[in-house]
C-alpha cells in the first residue's frame, strides 16, 4: 500500500493502525543543513521520504505551502522565550490550537488525492470541541468534499460552537444532537457500521489516528530544534500536554529519524491513564473525568497502538493481540523489559487541575505570559527541567474560563476569535437518532449540495 492510499483509508482493513514500512533516518549533516530552513521548506524535507512515491516534489511543495498560507504567524509554528523557559506555539493557525498544523495539510492531501484519482467523500465525525472545528476548517470549500460534524446541542463552548456554525460554505455541515458527545459518537459508529451506507456514500473519517496528521506534526519537532540552535551533541527534551498520544508519537518519531530528543515528556491531566501506564507497567481503562484542559479527556489514547509497535519489536501480532485483550479485559500489562524500553523513551507526569490553574498564575506573574490550560499541563510537568521545550497547544483566548479562574482576567482574542459570536451561522438540529442522522445526510447529499 502506498501513501496515498493509506492516508484516504485513515484505518487498515482489519482495524488496526497504519505506519510507513521505514522511517528514514537523516544523517547529522543533513539534520544541521535543515537548521536554517523556514518552516515550509523544512517540511517539504521532512515530509519528501515519506510522500515522494505519491506525489512530485513541486505538489508537495504547493500543498505545504497552502496549508500555512492561513498561519498568522510568519514562522507558522515559532519559539518563544518565557522567563527562561522556551514555548513551541502551535497555536497559529485558523481555529487557534495545534490541531490545525496536521488538519489543514490533511484537508488539502485529501482533495488533490481525490482529483487525481476520482471520486468524492463525505467525512462524518462527532466532536466535543476542537477536533470538529479544526476538522472544518480543514476542508471549507474544497472539491469533492462533503462533511458532516455532529456536536452535542448546548453543550461545548458558546466559542467552540461559533468555530463550527459560522463557517458558511456549502459543503461544510453540523449538525446539533439532542444528546450528549458519547451520543454522537455511537450515531459516527452507528452509521460506519453500517457497511452498505458506508460504502455507498463514501464515508470518510479525520479522528487522530491518520497517518498523515502525525505526519505533519513530525515537522515542528525539526523545526524547534533548528530554531534554538540545532546543537547535534545536546539533547534536546519536549514536553508535551498529551490526550490521544498523536503529538507525543510525532516527537518519538523525529527521534526515531534522528533528531536528537532526550526526554519526551508525557504530560497528562487528570485523565491519566498513559502516565499510570509508564509507572507501573499496566494501562487500564478508567472512567473519563471533565477537566479544565477538555482535549486531553480521554479514556483510551487512539495513537498509543502505534508506540507499542515499536516497543514489541515491530511484532504486529502482538500488538494485536494487546488489542484484543484491552476489547476484552479492559487492559493489559507490559513486560518489565518493555517498560524499561518504555521509560527510556518518556518520562510520564499527571497534573493536577489545581497545579493546572497554579501555573497558569505563576507565568502570569513572573512573565505577563498566559498560557492555555493543556499547555499549563506540560509546563508544570517540565517544572524539573528548565531547559526543556514546551509545546503550546492551544490559544489561551479558546479556554476563557479557566483563565479567568486562574488569573481573573481573559487573554486577549486573536484575530481568529474576534467578532464570532455576533457573525451568521448555519446548523440543523436532529434528534439523537442514527437514522434521522442518517436520513439527514442523504438529503443533503441528494440535494447536489
Ligand atoms: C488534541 C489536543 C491535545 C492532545 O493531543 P493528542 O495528540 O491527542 O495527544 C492537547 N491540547 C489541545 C489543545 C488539543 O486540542
Amino acid at each position: 500500500m502506498g501513501f496515498a492510499e493509506a492516508v484516504m483509508m485513515g484505518l487498515a482493513t482489519d482495524g488496526g493502525l497504519l505506519l510507513p514500512e521505514q522511517i528514514p533516518v537523516i544523517a547529522p549533516e543533513q539534520l544541521r543543513q535543515w537548521t536554517g530552513l523556514s518552516f515550509t521548506d523544512l517540511a517539504v524535507e521532512v515530509l519528501w521520504p515519506y510522500v515522494h512515491e505519491a506525489l512530485t516534489r513541486d505538489t508537495l511543495q504547493e500543498l505545504v505551502r497552502r496549508s500555512y498560507a492561513g498561519f498568522t504567524h510568519p514562522d507558522i509554528t515559532p519559539v518563544v522565550a518565557v522567563g527562561g523557559r522556551r514555548i513551541l506555539e502551535l497555536f497559529h493557525g485558523p481555529t487557534a490550537a495545534f490541531k490545525d498544523v496536521a488538519l489543514q495539510w490533511l484537508g488539502n492531501l485529501f482533495e488533490y488525492f481525490l482529483q487525481r484519482g476520482g471520486g468524492q467523500l463525505n467525512i462524518v465525525g462527532a466532536t466535543s470541541g476542537d477536533t470538529g472545528s479544526a476538522a472544518i476548517y480543514g476542508v471549507r470549500g474544497k472539491q469533492r468534499i462533503q462533511i458532516f460534524i455532529l456536536h452535542p446541542h448546548g453543550r461545548v463552548s458558546p466559542i467552540q460552537e461559533r468555530q463550527m456554525t459560522t463557517v458558511l460554505d456549502a459543503n461544510v455541515h453540523n449538525l446539533a444532537i439532542e444528546g450528549t458527545f458519547d451520543d454522537g459518537q455511537r450515531i459516527v459508529k452507528e452509521l460506519f457500521n453500517d457497511l452498505e451506507f458506508k460504502h455507498h456514500y463514501q464515508l470518510g473519517a479525520v479522528n487522530s489516528i491518520n497517518w498523515a496528521r502525525v505526519l505533519a506534526q513530525v515537522v515542528y519537532y525539526f523545526y524547534a530544534w533548528g530554531r534554538v540552535g540545532g546543537d547535534l551533541a545536546k539533547p534536546l527534551a519536549f514536553a508535551v500536554p498529551t490526550g490521544n498520544f498523536g503529538d507525543i508519537f510525532a516527537g518519538y518519531v523525529a527521534r526515531r529519524m534522528g533528531l536528537p530528543i532526550g526526554r519526551l515528556i508525557l504530560a497528562t491531566n487528570r485523565n491519566d491513564i498513559l502516565t499510570r501506564f509508564v509507572e507501573t507497567g499496566a494501562y487500564t481503562l478508567g472512567e473519563v473525568q471533565p477537566t479544565v484542559s477538555p482535549s486531553m479527556d480521554i479514556q483510551v489514547a487512539s495513537n498509543f497502538e502505534r508506540y507499542l509497535f515499536y516497543v514489541l519489536k515491530q511484532d504486529s501480532g502482538a500488538v494485536r493481540e494487546l488489542m484484543v485483550q484491552l476489547g476484552r479485559d479492559g487492559g493489559f500489562s507490559l513486560s518489565a523489559s518493555c517498560m524499561e524500553q518504555v521509560r527510556a523513551d518518556f518520562s510520564a507526569v499527571a497534573v493536577s487541575e489545581a497545579a493546572t490553574l497554579e501555573q497558569i498564575r505563576a507565568t502570569y506573574q513572573a512573565t505577563g505570559y498566559i498560557l492555555d490550560p493543556h499547555t499549563a499541563v506540560g509546563v508544570r510537568a517540565a517544572a524539573d527541567d528548565p531547559a526543556a521545550i514546551c509545546l503550546a497547544t492551544a490559544h489561551p483566548a479558546k479556554f476563557g474560563e479557566a483563565v479567568q479562574q486562574a488569573i481573573g482576567r481573559a487573554a486577549p482574542e486573536p484575530a481568529s476569535l474576534q467578532g464570532l459570536l455576533e457573525r451568521e451561522t448555519r446548523c440543523v438540529r436532529l434528534p439523537a437518532e442514527s437514522g434521522a442522522v442518517k436520513q439527514w445526510i442523504i438529503n443533503t447529499l441528494a440535494g447536489g449540495v
